[in-house]
């Protein structure tokens, strides 16, 4: 498909259910019946950048910032492990004091657990994405956010659109199962740039594509926003699905909080994957880079059964593998 056809169906709303079939029927053919967990830790919410969109920028004085201590994040791993997870996402703001030495310890103790390991840190040197290879982490999750560059400057003020796709292209170089992704319902987010964004995540060869609607947060300059639009992100999903046959989607939390139900919906449109939050009650609420994040969460076992239960309804087993994307295992 190219530019054109792409956005004649993002335009035209009269089939949409008929995407979503084809989307889901594409998942189960390509990657099976099955989805993945991946036990979410957010482990620091200080950052030093300053986006617009997101309630723990560097600019929200307000927010009480926490990071987890080195045994905080093994225990919640370990606890991980033990319930079942066979990979474990590590994500937070870009935090300094989150060096590459003290990193790459962490990493090491988790690959310890026989347990795939995902990182979304955020832009590094190719020098640290290295390291955090070299000790072991499997993947690594960098949303481009929007590939409307004009867009992308104005939403991230002092970064480079160009070492974002630069951090993409290192981070596959360096061997990570690399995904990516984007927002969607941006202020002045065009329609046209949607498609740009899937021919963009074609050309990477992206591995996972996680896409959300964005959500107004009080806490930031786009606190008067509207939100993005559930149906069109859900859109753009079964969309990528379809000539991403291979990747790994998750159903993102974003969709959930947007809409009751609203991951299961893209559990049936294309999405494999589901991230519950393993991040310490006492501490994710001040991860609020949206507001009323929902959390899926799963830090008990009565939580994580009702999880599985809600997943397994809709014709899936839950997977006992790593879950390694189908698109990286054929390269
Ligand atoms: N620091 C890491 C992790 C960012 S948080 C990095 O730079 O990659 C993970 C994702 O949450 C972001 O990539 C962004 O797409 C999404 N996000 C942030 N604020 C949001 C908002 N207000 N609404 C919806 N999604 C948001």
């Amino acid at each position: 498909m190219n530019k054109k056809e792409i956005l004649e169906i993002l335009k035209d709303n009269s089939f949409n259910e008929e995407l979503y079939k084809k989307a889901d029927e594409t998942r189960r053919r390509e990657c099976g019946n099955l989805v993945h967990l991946r036990g979410l830790i957010e482990f620091s919410n200080f950052c030093k950048k300053n986006c617009l969109y997101c309630g723990i920028n560097s600019k929200n004085t307000g927010l009480k910032r926490y990071r987890l201590s080195k045994e905080e994040i093994i225990k919640t791993a370990k606890y991980a492990v033990d319930s079942g997870f066979k990979t474990i996402v590590l994500q937070g703001g870009e935090d300094d004091f989150f060096n590459t030495e003290r990193m790459c310890k962490i990493i090491e103790k988790i690959k310890e657990m026989n347990v795939a390991l995902t990182l979304s840190l955020g832009e590094k040197t190719k020098e640290e994405y290295r390291a955090y290879k070299a000790s072991g982490a499997d993947r690594y999750l960098l949303r481009i956010e929007t590939t409307d560059e004009k867009l992308y400057r104005k939403m991230h003020p002092g970064s480079d659109f160009k070492n974002r796709i630069k951090c993409l292209y290192n981070l596959k170089e360096t061997g990570f199962e690399t995904g990516t992704g984007i927002l969607v319902g941006l202020p002045g987010q065009g329609i046209e740039s949607y498609a740009d964004d899937i021919l963009f995540f074609r050309e990477l060869n992206a591995d996972m594509i996680g896409l959300g609607p964005f959500i107004a947060h009080s806490e930031t300059k786009l606190k008067n926003a509207q939100n993005g639009d559930m149906e069109l992100a859900l859109k753009i999903m079964a969309l990528v699905r379809i000539l991403m046959p291979k990747i790994n989607i998750p159903a993102t939390t974003a969709m959930e909080t947007l809409e009751k139900n609203g991951r299961m919906r893209a559990l049936k449109s294309g999405a494999n994957v589901v991230m519950p939050n393993l991040t310490p009650y006492n501490e994710r609420k001040k991860y609020s880079i949206y507001p009323q994040k929902q959390g899926t969460d799963a830090l008990n076992t009565l939580e994580l059964n009702k999880l599985k239960e809600e997943i397994t309804l809709t014709g899936d087993s839950i997977s006992e593998d790593f879950g390694t994307s189908k698109n990286y295992k054929n390269q």
